[in-house]
């Protein structure tokens, strides 16, 4: 493996992560909203993820900006990167089709939301996180640059960091008690454990 490989693949699970969203997004825009909490700070937080996972990477793989923080690429990271991106696609695909027509981009309740508690929502309650998570660890391994690389973590982070209560409470309100006994018996990123 070789750090322009390692940059191809970034590409292509990228494009490969659009492809199985992107019928998602024409669902969710035909599915009717019954309660919205988006707003200026949903929008800000949704900015800087996408930075960060999307923005400075892409920068920095088609011009090499950031290039002064570059660091040498071992092979063994390219591996571990792609297959760390395999397994976001993996559970991206699975939450996708679990969450089905309650999914959105931000904080809305649908019509007719159901609450999901199956599937891998079985074992935590934001496996699509977890998925952005895994892909923000395969940035990091496979862009052997300090910025671009950790830009994924740092931008995902931070949506995950000032959404993930608001999200919950959100949930609350709208499910009560079937979504507080769900909480309590599922971790919210990694079975188990977190
Ligand atoms: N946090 C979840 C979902 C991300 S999509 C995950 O990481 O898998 C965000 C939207 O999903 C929110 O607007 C919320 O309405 C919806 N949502 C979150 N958890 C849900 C669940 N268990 N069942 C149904 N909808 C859910």
């Amino acid at each position: 493996m070789t750090a322009s490989l390692a940059q191809i693949i970034w590409i292509v699970c990228v494009v490969g992560w659009y492809v199985l969203r992107y019928p998602h997004e024409r669902k969710a825009r035909k599915t009717a909203v019954a309660a919205s909490h988006r707003g200026g700070r949903e929008w800000l937080l949704l900015s800087i993820s996408t930075t960060g996972l999307g923005i400075v990477p892409a920068a920095y793989v088609a011009t090499g900006f950031g290039g002064f923080a570059d660091y040498a690429f071992a092979p063994l990271q390219g591996y571990i990167g792609t297959a760390l991106f395999i397994a976001a696609l993996f559970l991206f695909h699975r939450t996708h089709r679990e969450l089905g027509r309650n999914w959105s981009v931000s904080l809305d309740v649908r019509e007719e939301h159901k609450l999901i508690t199956d599937g891998v929502y079985r074992y935590v309650r934001h496996p699509m996180y977890t998925a952005f998570f895994l892909w923000a660890l395969a940035q990091a391994f496979l862009l052997p640059n300090w910025i671009a690389g950790l830009a994924g973590l740092v931008g995902f982070g931070t949506l995950f960091t000032f959404r993930v209560f608001r999200e919950e409470q959100m949930m609350l309100a709208e499910f009560g008690e079937a979504y507080r006994a769900y909480s309590q018996r599922t971790k919210r990123l990694i079975p188990w454990i977190f």
